[in-house]
């Protein structure tokens, strides 16, 4: 059997990559991904092959690692954060069904939601829901409604792809949405560049992140009833007693 890997590399700086990951991608002759996760690693790991695909063109960089994996060749295919979240894992699964001599092995890596956390403080520490704001492929109802009933739920809501050059305003419309169950000045926040050059972190309210214009690059917290801001860091309190 021919192996291929799904590897996520974690946030972007190589020292936040698992060591799992690491020796995985020492193991490979060939590396697979997006432009700019190749660019990330690229440093690290000199010696090895490497091709990548645009952004949108997840299809065909799957049947190509499958192929490549096919000639013999051990491929690594990468993602950022966790391969297994908004990443390639599940269509690297659906399209293997028509490679049956090649084996995946997926290696789990640091996702946004995490790593972003610790730059901004504590804000996971209970329960909480990860929603992406991109419509590409999930329709824009479902996506307000899951954002409305996390809040009705008074979950912290994580966010991934907050917003793209076609999606400016969903970031206020998803602000919008939670408005109607928390106030205004609940407990917010946003990273930039996690673990990457240019690394930026924001605690802010509710009603400032509205107006807030975020990248592609940038994931947000919305903290819940009981998030507080405290000396500038972002806590979700557990509930434990006598603090
Ligand atoms: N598989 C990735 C998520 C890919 S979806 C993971 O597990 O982290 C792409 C979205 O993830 C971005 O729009 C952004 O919201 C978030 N993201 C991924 N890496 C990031 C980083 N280094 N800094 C900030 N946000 C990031």
């Amino acid at each position: 059997m021919n192996t291929l890997y799904v590897i996520g590399i974690g946030p972007g700086a190589y020292k936040k990559m698992t060591i799992e990951a690491a020796e995985a991608l020492k193991k490979s002759d060939l590396i697979v991904g997006y432009t700019v996760y190749v660019d990330l690693i690229k440093e690290h790991f000199p010696e090895k092959e490497y091709m990548s695909t645009p952004m949108k063109r997840e299809v065909d960089r799957c049947e190509l690692a499958f192929e490549e994996a096919m000639k013999g060749k051990t491929v690594a295919m990468i993602c950022s954060g966790d391969a297994g979240v908004y990443g390639m894992t599940g269509l690297m699964y659906e399209i293997g069904v028509r490679y049956p001599f090649v084996e995946l092995r997926l290696i789990g890596g640091l996702t946004a939601a995490t790593s972003g956390a610790a730059v901004l403080g504590a804000p996971l520490i209970h329960d909480f829901a990860v929603i992406s704001l991109s419509d590409l492929l999930t329709p824009w109802e479902k996506i307000e409604k899951r954002v409305s009933l996390a809040a009705a739920a008074d979950f912290v809501i994580c966010l991934y792809n907050p917003s793209s050059k076609k999606r400016q305003d969903y970031l206020q419309r998803a602000c919008d949405l939670v408005l109607e169950h928390q106030k205004p000045d609940t407990v917010c926040g946003y990273v930039k560049n996690i673990g990457r050059c240019g690394e930026e972190g924001h605690v802010l309210t509710l009603g400032e992140l509205r107006e807030t214009q975020v990248d592609m690059f940038t994931t947000v917290w919305i903290g819940n009833s009981q998030t507080k801001n405290i000396e500038g860091k972002m806590v979700t309190p557990r509930g434990y007693r006598n603090v």
